[in-house]
């Protein structure tokens, strides 16, 4: 197994000199050296043949005892030094102060066909940053990260990946519900790569604290390594990078809305300089289309973090980045013009989605309104979001709207309760399908061709929520194949599939209200 090593980031940017790995604050620096717990009995449940190659390993690797060790922390490659990074972050809307990396320890970055990769061990025991928790995470929240990192890849959606996932063979006291009922649960490790793990909250607690030395080496380093084509070191600089920050957190969260996807903790500590989809916690796909869902039980009341919302929220986290990268620029004037370009590239890029959604190639003021209506009618009964887009394509310009029903025969599946489609949700959907058949009329290419283009766009398979609970119910009891059928489902979410046409289907009763489907705590 050979890696080529080349650390950066620890490397460049100042260390935090106290060795001991205590329970503290860390000033003055970005990171503290860790090293990993020893994993009691470390077991590889499934590596990511893909992921590998990328880091210049090969499958045959993927299988050596030495990648186990390496991936579960069991041994320390030589010419490393793990750390944990030093961030804060705004939770739930509120300064935190500092959180860091608790259960995560960076091993090293790989640079493999000029491509920079940092690799993380998510659970691999405690660091300075470990406040009160126990630095490890259970099998169920590992397999979720794991799978859902991946899916989100196949996805063409921007995101951290997944290496690996292993058993530590320890035991993991978790409290899932917080009702006093704690239980052991099996401890896991996730492998994760992106090209840095570096987040807004990477900048926010040094800017908090006035560092702003500390604070111009991240930001420089960050230039520097990332974006080389921004000049480091000049507030022009410093603006651009913001404005490429803010570039690639729309793009990002456009494919998140196009897609179903919710994080549930868009908290500034888990928002990745990059653009990528970064922390997978207690993150849910929307089943049937509501603005107003979160998975995340710890969001009940307010539901900060909606499907619906998470565009403003994308906005009000760049303002915390913007305060922090203030004392560089030293002018409030710049830095919010660039956050007041938010909302209009935001709405472009939206639409423009929804329009490749539906199949629709020219551009017409009237199109937001009928994106509009559409949303609208989604929500007036039960239907699911990734059947009704996937099943669209089979309405074409041609399309008869029935008086009755009949005409929405193709998109029969998406709907919980196809009967409630009567009377004035019948009308709704028959002014919709109207104006729409009208609208492609208008367009030039041919109904195969618009098809072939909308299943780019419109996912066939999604990591359901219970298909996740599904492989975490199979794995608690040491059945990893479903695990496996489900990646391999996943890696091609465009493609039609026919053998794994049942993954296509609405969620079934039983997963309504169960725990870890639709309601998923913290606790992980
Ligand atoms: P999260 O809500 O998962 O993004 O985590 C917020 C903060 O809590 C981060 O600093 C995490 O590293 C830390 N954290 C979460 N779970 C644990 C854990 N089991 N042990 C130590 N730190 C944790
Ligand atoms: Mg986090």
């Amino acid at each position: 197994m050979k890696l080529n090593i080349a650390d950066t980031f620890r490397v460049k940017l100042p260390a935090d000199p106290i060795m001991e790995n205590s329970r503290r604050q860390v000033f003055k620096s970005c990171f503290s050296y860790v090293t990993p717990k020893k994993p009691k009995a470390p077991k590889l449940i499934h590596a990511v043949n893909e992921m590998a190659m990328n880091l210049g390993l090969t499958e045959t690797d993927t299988q050596t005892k030495s990648f186990l060790d390496f991936v579960s922390g069991n041994q320390i490659q030589a010419n490393t030094q793990p750390y944990a990074m030093c961030y804060g972050g705004h939770q739930f809307g509120h300064w935190a102060g500092q959180l860091g990396d608790g259960r995560a320890i960076n091993l090293m970055e790989v640079v493999h066909n000029n491509r920079r990769w940092a690799l993380q061990l998510k659970g691999a025991g405690e660091t300075p940053y470990s406040r009160s928790a126990d630095g490890l995470a259970v099998l169920r929240s590992s397999i979720r990260e794991h799978l859902c990192s991946e899916a989100m890849f196949h996805l063409g959606v921007p995101t951290t990946r997944s290496l690996s996932l292993s058993l530590s063979g320890d035991e993991v006291l978790r409290d899932v519900l917080y009702d006093g009922n704690a239980a052991h649960e099996k401890g896991a490790i996730v492998c994760r790569v992106a090209p840095s793990f570096i987040r807004f909250g990477n900048f926010e607690i040094l800017a908090s604290r006035q560092d702003h030395e500390t604070l111009r080496k991240l930001t420089d380093y960050t230039i520097n390594e990332y974006y080389p084509h921004i000049k480091a070191g000049s507030k022009t600089g410093y603006l651009d990078f913001f404005t490429t920050v803010l570039q690639n957190t729309i793009t990002m969260l456009v494919h998140w809305q196009r897609v179903g996807f919710v994080h549930g903790v868009m908290n500034t500590d888990n928002m990745s300089i990059h653009g990528l989809t970064i922390d997978y916690g207690p993150y849910g796909w929307l089943e049937g289309y509501d603005p107003g869902w979160t998975p995340n039980t710890t969001d009940r009341q307010f539901k900060r973090y909606r499907y619906g919302n998470q565009a403003q929220i994308g906005l009000w986290n760049l303002l915390q980045l913007a305060n922090a990268l203030f004392p560089l620029i030293a002018e409030a004037k710049p830095l919010e013009a660039i956050l007041a370009t938010y909302n209009g590239i935001y709405e472009e890029k939206y639409l423009a989605m929804m329009r490749s959604k539906l199949g629709l190639q020219k551009t017409l003021d009237t199109d937001a309104r009928l994106i509009d209506n559409l949303e609208e009618n989604l929500r007036l009964t039960e239907t699911d979001m990734t059947i009704f887009f996937r099943n669209l394509g089979k309405i074409t310009a041609t399309t008869t709207i029935t008086d009755d029903a009949s005409f929405l025969k193709p998109l029969e599946e998406a709907f919980y309760a196809f009967e409630t489609v009567k009377e004035d949700v019948l009308t709704a959907w028959k002014n919709w399908f109207t104006t729409y058949t009208e609208r492609l009329a208008i367009e030039d290419q041919s109904s195969k061709e618009r098809v072939l283009q909308m299943h780019k766009v419109n996912p066939k398979y999604v990591l359901r929520n219970y298909m996740a609970q599904l492989v975490i119910d199979a794995a608690d009891e040491g059945d990893y194949q479903l695990l496996q059928d489900i990646h391999e489902v996943l890696k091609k979410p465009y493609d039609e599939q026919i053998e794994n046409e049942k993954w296509f289907a609405k969620r079934p009763e039983w997963a309504r209200h169960k725990v870890g489907c639709s309601m998923l705590s913290c606790s992980s």
